[in-house]
């Protein structure tokens, strides 16, 4: 089988929670001293370390067929590269903030303001989509000093919780897009590569099924089932085992994270007892 070649970030946001990706779906990438090259130990992978903005450009050269990067990057460098899966971490927003002593009245604020980010591209487009004319200065870092130092009247950056907007006497005023890490691959993959690409999306698909739903499991009395399956249909439907005791069952069933709060009360009020709650590894649907 032919041996694709993943891009991962070398040392960064992305890093860690790439390999651990990679390592919930089974596969074994090599441990110590970090090379520039790793080969997986189980699996026809071969794991490129590079820094993160190279990894869009190597990817459409098919250097590497794929490659886990975060949406902005594939926004900002608009290469020929295509968004196969969308990953679940790094989440963080591009945002335009301002001083937190100037007052904000809307987007019209920066008209002809100088505004610095290291994401030149997509602020372009933004404040040209919207017809407002600005000026953009580019830096490759530190961006949140721009206004302080007096080269920009705002900026416009990757955020997560705020606080380095914060430390340095900012405040967010808009966000432009909300970003998270993301699985890219070339425009063209060889049908053996894309036979590759689609088994590792399978497996992560398992793995995100499995991470963002719960198995359940509660005694609840023989007339409480049809609702109860009703309300939690599981993947085919609930298993139903009778309790020793007459008249009870135990009942199993998977929910979404999001949904189990909710139908808590409902369950409770149904007679159901004992609820667990347990984390699912992989789910195959
Ligand atoms: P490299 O040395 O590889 O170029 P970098 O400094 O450009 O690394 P990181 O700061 O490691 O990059 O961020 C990588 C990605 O992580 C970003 O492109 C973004 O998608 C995501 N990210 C999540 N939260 C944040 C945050 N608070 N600040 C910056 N990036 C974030
Ligand atoms: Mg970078």
């Amino acid at each position: 089988m032919k041996r694709l070649k993943v891009a991962v970030q070398k040392s960064g946001r992305l890093s860690e929670k790439s390999l651990e990706l990679f390592r919930e779906c089974g596969i074994q990438i090599p441990n110590g001293t970090r090379k520039l090259k790793a080969a997986a130990l189980n699996f026809p992978l071969e794991f490129l370390f590079l820094r993160d903005d190279d990894i869009p450009q190597y990817v459409e050269q098919g250097v590497a067929d794929i490659g886990i990067i975060g949406e902005n990057e594939v926004w900002e460098q608009e290469k020929d590269i295509r968004i196969i899966r969308k990953l679940g971490f790094a989440g963080c927003r591009l945002s335009l903030a301002i001083p937190k002593e100037k007052d904000y009245s809307g987007l019209s604020f920066f008209q002809h303001k100088r505004i610095a980010t290291s994401y030149p591209n997509i602020l372009r487009r933004f404040f040209a989509e919207k017809k407002i004319p600005v000026t953009v200065e580019k830096l490759s870092g530190s961006v949140e000093i721009a206004t302080g130092i007096g080269l920009a009247d705002g900026i416009f950056d990757v955020v997560s919780t705020g606080s380095t907007l914060l430390m340095n006497g900012l405040k967010e005023v808009e966000i432009v897009a909300n970003s998270e890490a993301v699985l890219i691959a070339s425009p063209q993959l060889s049908n053996d590569a894309q036979l590759v690409v689609d088994q590792i999306c399978f497996r992560i698909k398992a793995v995100q099924d499995g991470c963002r739903n719960r198995y359940i499991m509660m005694n609840v009395p023989n007339e409480a089932i049809p609702f109860i399956s009703a309300l939690l249909p599981g993947m085919k439907s609930p298993s139903v085992l009778p309790l020793a005791e007459p008249g009870w069952s135990s009942l199993h069933s998977v929910v979404s994270e999001t949904e189990f709060w909710d139908v808590i009360e409902q369950l409770k009020a149904q007679g159901a007892q004992g609820i667990l709650i347990l984390p699912i590894e992989k789910m195959i649907i």
